[in-house]
C-alpha cells in the first residue's frame, strides 16, 4: 500500500533508463528486479543479525513464490493469513511458518496444525475451540522429536497511527486483536496455560518512531503477561527498506525489549520486502479526447493496481512529470510540467478506472510502453479479472539484465475462476 510519494522524493526515477530489450518484454507484465530485491533482503538480514529479532515475510503483501529460493536465504520464514498462504509458505519457503487469522474454521485448523510453527488466535474462544487439536498434534510431534506448535494471541494495544481508517486495526469497534479489558477477563477465566506468545499488528508504512510510541502502549496494557511469554510478534507495517527508515532506532528498540522482558521478538513485514524492487509494464492502446487527452492502457487501476483506488494514490511512471487538472471557464484542462499531458486510464468499463494525470517530454503514441514504479507488492496478490481484462504476466529481471518470464495467464485462468 504505497502512500502518495512526493514528486521530489522520487526524482531518482526521472533519470532512470529502461531495461535492456525493454520493447521485447511482454506487456502488461509485473517485473521483479532481482538486484533491488536482494538489497532489501540483505538489509532485513542485517536487522535480524544486529537486533536478534526474526523477520518473517508476510505473504499477504508479497507472494511471488518463484523468488522464495532467494528470499529464504535471508529471512527466517513466512507469516500467513490463513490456510492457503500457510500452505504456499510451507511448500515454497519452508523455515518458520506463522499463521494469524481473525477466525479459523475446523477444516482449516486440521490442515494448519500439520504445517505451522506458530498459530496466533484473535480470541480466547477460538483458542479454546482448537486447543484439543493443537495438543494432540503436539503429542504426535513430541513422539517424533519435532518442534511443537506454539500458540499466540493477538492483542489490541489501543494505539495506532495508521490512516486512513480502513487500514487502522485499532479503530473503535475493531475486530482485530483482543483489547486489554477482554484480555484480562480471558486470562482470569481461561488462563494463559499453553500460550507462549503475544502479537500486535498496528503499523502500516511506518517508521520506527511509531513503533517506539506503540511499544509504550503495548507494555502499559500487557506488562503483567509479557514476561510469561517466549516471544512477542511486533506484526508488520515496518517500512524498514524505505530510504528514510531509522534502522538504528528499530534495532535499539528490539534489543531493549529483548533484554527487559527476556523474550524473542518477531517482525513480519510484507511491503518492506517488495518495496521499490519491481514495476508494472503497460502499453498505450488508444488515445482519446474529451477536453483533455486520455491514454487508454492495457493496465488497469481497478484490476492490476487496486491500491491506487483504495488508498488512493498516484503511482510514479518512469520518465513522467506532474500534471494537474483544473477547470477554466467550465472546461477541464490538464496542465503539465512538461508539454504533453495525459490522463492515464485502464481498459475496464469502470468510469473511475483512472491511474492519474501525467505529463511527458514527448507526445505519447499508441504502442508506447510505460513503467509503473513500485508495483510488486500488494498488486499481484490483489489483482483480479474484473471485466475479463487479462492478467499481466509475471517475470524477473535478473542481476545480469536478462529477463525471465515466470508466468503467463490465459483465458483459462479467467474462465476457471467462474462456473
Ligand atoms: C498485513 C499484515 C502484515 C504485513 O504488513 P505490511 O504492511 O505489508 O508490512 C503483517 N502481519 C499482519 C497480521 C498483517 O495483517
Amino acid at each position: 500500500m504505497p502512500t502518495q510519494v512526493k514528486e521530489s522524493k522520487t526524482a531518482q526515477f526521472l533519470t532512470q533508463n529502461y531495461p535492456k530489450n525493454f520493447d521485447s518484454l511482454p506487456s502488461p507484465c509485473y517485473v521483479l528486479e532481482e538486484e533491488k530485491f536482494e538489497k532489501n533482503l540483505q538489509l532485513l538480514q542485517k536487522v535480524q543479525q544486529d537486533s536478534g529479532a526474526k523477520i518473517l515475510l508476510a505473504l499477504k503483501g508479497y507472494a511471488l513464490w518463484k523468488s522464495f529460493s532467494l528470499a529464504k536465504q535471508y529471512l527466517s520464514g513466512i507469516t500467513a493469513s490463513g490456510i492457503y498462504e500457510a500452505r504456499l509458505g510451507y511448500e515454497e519457503f519452508g523455515k518458520e511458518i506463522t499463521t494469524f487469522s481473525p477466525s479459523y474454521k475446523q477444516e482449516e485448523m486440521q490442515e494448519l496444525v500439520q504445517i505451522s510453527n506458530h498459530i496466533i488466535f484473535n480470541s480466547f474462544a477460538q483458542w479454546q475451540t482448537f486447543k484439543g487439536i493443537i495438543e494432540s498434534q503436539n503429542q504426535l510431534r513430541e513422539r517424533k522429536g519435532q518442534p511443537k506448535i506454539e500458540v499466540g494471541l493477538r492483542v489490541n494495544p489501543k494505539y495506532s497511527e495508521v490512516s486512513p481508517e480502513i487500514y487502522n486495526p485499532c479503530v473503535e469497534g475493531s475486530r482485530l486483536g483482543i483489547p486489554p479489558k477482554e484480555f484480562k477477563k480471558g486470562a482470569k477465566k481461561i488462563g494463559l496455560d499453553g500460550i507462549s506468545g503475544l502479537h500486535f499488528h498496528t503499523h502500516c508504512e511506518q517508521n520506527s518512531d511509531a513503533l517506539q510510541r506503540t511499544l509504550k502502549y503495548f507494555i502499559k496494557h500487557f506488562k503483567e503477561y509479557i514476561p510469561q511469554m517466549r516471544w512477542i510478534n511486533f506484526g508488520g507495517g515496518h517500512h524498514i527498506t524505505r530510504k528514510d527508515y531509522d534502522i538504528n532506532l528499530l534495532i535499539q528498540l528490539i534489543k531493549d525489549f529483548k533484554s527487559k522482558f527476556k523474550t524473542e521478538v518477531y517482525l513480519e513485514p510484507g511491503e518492506a520486502i517488495g518495496w521499490q524492487c519491481g514495476f508494472l509494464i503497460g502499453s498505450v492502446v488508444d488515445i482519446v479526447q474529451n477536453g483533455i487527452k486520455i491514454a487508454i492502457l492495457d493496465v488497469s487501476a481497478a484490476a492490476h493496481m487496486p491500491d491506487c483506488l483504495e488508498m488512493p494514490y498516484r503511482p510514479m511512471v518512469r520518465n513522467s512529470f506532474e500534471a494537474k487538472a483544473n477547470k477554466k471557464h467550465h472546461k477541464l484542462k490538464l496542465k503539465g510540467k512538461m508539454p504533453y499531458a495525459y490522463r492515464l486510464g485502464g481498459p475496464t468499463c469502470l468510469a473511475g478506472d483512472v491511474i492519474g494525470d501525467y505529463s511527458f517530454k514527448e507526445p505519447l503514441k499508441v504502442g508506447d510502453r510505460l513503467i509503473f514504479e513500485d508495483m510488486v507488492h500488494y498488486t499481484i496478490v490483489k489483482n483480479n479479472t474484473f471485466n475479463g481484462i487479462p492478467l499481466p504476466c509475471i517475470g524477473m529481471l535478473h542481476k545480469n539484465g536478462e529477463f525471465e518470464l515466470f508466468k503467463e495467464f490465459s483465458y483459462q485462468d479467467y474462465k476457471q475462476r467462474n462456473s
